[in-house]
Order: structure tokens, then C-alpha cells, then sequence
């Protein structure tokens, strides 16, 4: 079964009038509120999807899952099409999901491809709204009461089966501890490559994913290729790309004055396919909300205090979290200071710590090395102290002081103590 659906989209009077009046069968309706939807007339002749893929998608249901997969055909074929898991933790989409599709449309610039989403969950509907302005042709969704928590068998049978259906060229996870459970499994079932935690990713005129992550220690960058098996799969740290809506895309294409192109306006064009399913396997491999929520997740803070080698002794760290305390931020660390001991890997940034993303970030005694900026490509405001105006983060800062951290650290501490107080006051 197939409908046409109405997305939630701001619409002018005079375009909603020009919709209505090009639907040849007047199916395109208003209510009360202004909003537009399709009703009883519509003879799915797919016209609007045309005039307007903004705001008209299709809905169908129904296809057949678990088609037993012809492996052998997926191996041999080379296959178009860009297949992205999205995530979903703590009732909430994953970031990762979203950097991965901007970066799946950003890939097709060299050879034009369908970008398709998969997401697997229960009481989906809200979660698709939110994929609905990320680029992708088609989201695929599977909606059923157990699979609120991951169940691997499932979970690879399902991405199996659509993969069987797609025929992707690549299939992309975030390396999540879900997508590093996840990917192998389906890499397996699927009998292709897997190219863990990439730090960059292209695509050659011959749909070659060019898979880059490090290697030896983190010592060198390979570049690796899955010549022969199809799809392609490969699992991408979180933050590595930057997650960009079509609305934002538009709105920068508009401030550069160039026109926004006819394929960013396609890609918009998505359909919603729900399939029913049966559970497969009794054994669930649970990963509880609770126990995720536990744990750190530097890559999703979004503030962030970042100590380097500026800093002298160990105690001095106490200064340095006062300041993350009153800012609510997370503390992090340089390469040295994990090594030294000072601070747990789970916050260290960089090449081969975390990838983080803040809204903003200060860094302290941070020289900036190749390695450390590759971890903080994608934080929004950096401020930085160092002594050497020439440090390689003072480039890189937005806001950057030059002076002895001794210094400024209590100075701005007691600047911020100060502000709450007078805060407080006037509360
Ligand atoms: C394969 C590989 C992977 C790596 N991965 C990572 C990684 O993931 N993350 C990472 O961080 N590093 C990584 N490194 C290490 C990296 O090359 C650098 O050695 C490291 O980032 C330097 O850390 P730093 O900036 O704290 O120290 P330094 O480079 O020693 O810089 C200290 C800075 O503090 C400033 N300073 C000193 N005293 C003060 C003061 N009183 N007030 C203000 N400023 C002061 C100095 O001017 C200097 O700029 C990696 C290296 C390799 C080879």
C-alpha cells in the first residue's frame, strides 16, 4: 500500500495555493490551521512529488522481510546507492547518524546515487520527522514494540534483509559501542569488508570507498579499499563530519549567492517505507539506557575544559575543574596528560582519543598539534590560553589569550563566581 504524505514544512499562501491548484485531481487540501494534506481523491499519479519534493513524500508499506539473501549476487555486483544506520540512544537520535548522511550526500557529488536511511526502533514517528531534513531519497523504518532495545539477531536480519533490497554500493554505521556491535555482524552475515572507526571517507569515479582510519598505533593514515564485496561497509567516529539539514545547506548556497542546486532540491525528495516484522531469536543483547547514560560520552558535551602540557602538576588539575564545575563543562585532556595518568582515556581528545563537537571549548596550555586539532574539527567556539601567541591553537581559537594560565584561570574563576553570585542576588 503507498499514499502520498504532507511534510511539516512552512509554506507561503501563494505557494500552497500553487500547489492545490496543480494537483490535477484537487486532492491537495487546506484545514483549518492552514496546513495542506492530501485526501480521498488522490490517485497517487505522483505529480506533486514532482512540483513540490519539499513538501509531498511517498508512504509505503508492505514489502516482505527476511527473503533469504543472495550473498553471492551482492558480492559479485557493484551496486549504486548510499545505505546509513541511524541511531537511536537515550530516546534520541544519534548524532552520528545525521553527520553520516550529510556526509553520504556530500560523497554522491562525484557520482549521483540514492542516499537511503535505515532506522530500527518502536514509536518511530517523531525520530522520522527529525531524519526528514538530513538528505535522504528514502528513510526506512522498522517499528515494533522489542526492538526498543537492541537485539543484535534482529537488528542484523533487518539491516540484512533491506540491504538485500537496496543492493547498496556502501552501508554506514557510527562507530557507537551499538555500531561497533552492530556493523561486524552484518559485515559477517553479509560475507563483505569492514573498515572500522574511519576518520575520513570519499568515494572514486568507479564507487570505490576510499576508507580512511589510522593504523600502526595511529602512527600512520591508512587509505583502504573493499575492492570486490559489496556493500561497503565502514563505521565512522561521532563528529568527524558535521551534520547539515538541507534548510541550513540552502540558507549557506543563498548567502554565497549561488543558486541552490537542482540535486540538493531532489534529495529531498523522500519516501517512508514501513514493514511489520517478526523477532528473530530469543536471545537479546540488551544495552541499557541506564548503563549508557552512566558513562561519559565526551562527544556529545557541549562544553568542554581541555588541559595540556601547559599544566605543571597534578594537583593543579583541582583548579582546572573548578572551572569546568562552574561552567558545567566536561573536563578533557591532551595525549600527555592521559598518558601521564593525570586524566582517564575516555577524555582524551584527539587522532586517537575522541572526536568532540562542543558548542564551546577552552583550552588550557594546549599547544594545538596536527593530532589534537584532528579531535576538535567540529567544536563551534574555541577560546584558548597559551603562553606562545604562536601556538598552533591560537590559529585555530576564536578567542585567544595570550598569557599564563596561572593567571588567568583564577582571574576568570573569580570573575564567574562573582557573575553567579550577582545572579543569584538578583533571583
Ligand atoms: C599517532 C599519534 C596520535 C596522537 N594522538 C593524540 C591525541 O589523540 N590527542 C593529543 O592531544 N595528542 C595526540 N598525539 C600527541 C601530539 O602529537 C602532541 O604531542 C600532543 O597533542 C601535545 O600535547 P599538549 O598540547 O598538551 O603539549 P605540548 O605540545 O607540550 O604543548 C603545551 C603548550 O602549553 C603552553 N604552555 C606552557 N606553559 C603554559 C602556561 N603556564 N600557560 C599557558 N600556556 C602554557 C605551551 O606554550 C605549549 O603550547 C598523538 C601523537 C601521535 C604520534
Amino acid at each position: 500500500m503507498a499514499y502520498i504524505e504532507v511534510r511539516k514544512t512552512v509554506l507561503t499562501e501563494e505557494k500552497k495555493k500553487e500547489y492545490q491548484n496543480a494537483c490535477p485531481f484537487a486532492a491537495i487540501k487546506m484545514d483549518e490551521q492552514g496546513a495542506l494534506y492530501i485526501d480521498d481523491n488522490c490517485r497517487l499519479c505522483k505529480l506533486c512529488l514532482k512540483f513540490g519534493p519539499e513538501t509531498f513524500f511517498l508512504v509505503e508499506q508492505g514489502a516482505e522481510l527476511g527473503a533469504s539473501l543472495d550473498i553471492k549476487d551482492l558480492k559479485t555486483e557493484k551496486g549504486d546507492g548510499i545505505l546509513v544506520f541511524i541511531e537511536l540512544e537515550d530516546k534520541k537520535i544519534h548524532p552520528v547518524g545525521l553527520q553520516l548522511l550529510s556526509k553520504a550526500q556530500e560523497l554522491i557529488e562525484v557520482r549521483k546515487q540514492e542516499i537511503h536511511a535505515i532506522i530500527l526502533g518502536s514509536e518511530l514517528e517523531d525520530y522520522l520527522a527529525q531524519i526528514n531534513s538530513y538528505p535522504a531519497e528514502k528513510i526506512v523504518y522498522y517499528s515494533h514494540p522489542d526492538l526498543k532495545v537492541f537485539n543484535l539477531e534482529a537488528y542484523t536480519e533487518i539491516i540484512c534483509s533491506y540491504v538485500n533490497e537496496f543492493r547498496p554500493a556502501v552501508l554506514l554505521f557510527g562507530a557507537t559501542p551499538l555500531g561497533r556491535h552492530l556493523a561486524p555482524a552484518v559485515a559477517t552475515r553479509l560475507k563483505t569488508g569492514l573498515t572500522a572507526d574511519c576518520t575520513a571517507l570519499d568515494l572514486n569515479p568507479e564507487n570505490e570507498l576510499i576508507q580512511t582510519r589510522p593504523a600502526f598505533g595511529g602512527n600512520i593514515m591508512a587509505e583502504i579499499k573493499t575492492p570486490v564485496a559489496r556493500p561497503q561497509i565502514a563505521t565512522v567516529r561521532p563528529n568527524i563530519f558535521k551534520a547539515q539539514n538541507i534548510e541550513t545547506s540552502q540558507s549557506e548556497q543563498e548567502n554565497s549567492n549561488k543558486p541552490p542546486s537542482l540535486e540538493a532540491k531532489n534529495l529531498n525528495l523522500a519516501d517512508f517505507v514501513k514493514i511489520d516484522f517478526e523477532v528473530y531469536g530469543e536471545n537479546k543483547h540488551i544495552l541499557t539506557e541506564k548503563g549508557k547514560s552512566d558513562q561519559l560520552d565526551l562527544t556529545q558535551a557541549d562544553k568542554i575544559v581541555a588541559l595540556g602540557r601547559g599544566i605543571k602538576k597534578q594537583e593543579d588539575l583541582k583548579i582546572a575543574e573548578k572551572l569546568a564545575q562552574l561552567l558545567g563543562a566536561q573536563l578533557a585532556f591532551s595525549r600527555p596528560l592521559v598518558e601521564a595518568g593525570w586524566g582517564s582515556s575516555i577524555r582524551q581528545v584527539g587522532l586517537s582519543g575522541r572526536s568532540v563537537a562542543p558548542k564551546l571549548l577552552i583550552t588550557l596550555g594546549v599547544s594545538g598539534s596536527v593530532q589534537f586539532l584532528a579531535g576538535i574539527k567540529n567544536a563551534e567556539f574555541v577560546i584558548s590560553v597559551n603562553l606562545d601567541e604562536k601556538a598552533d591553537i591560537m590559529k585555530r581559537a576564536d578567542l585567544a589569550l595570550v598569557g599564563d594560565l596561572y593567571e588567568v584561570l583564577p582571574e576568570l574563576i573569580e570573575q564567574l563566581v562573582q557573575k553567579k553570585s550577582e545572579v543569584g542576588n538578583d533571583a
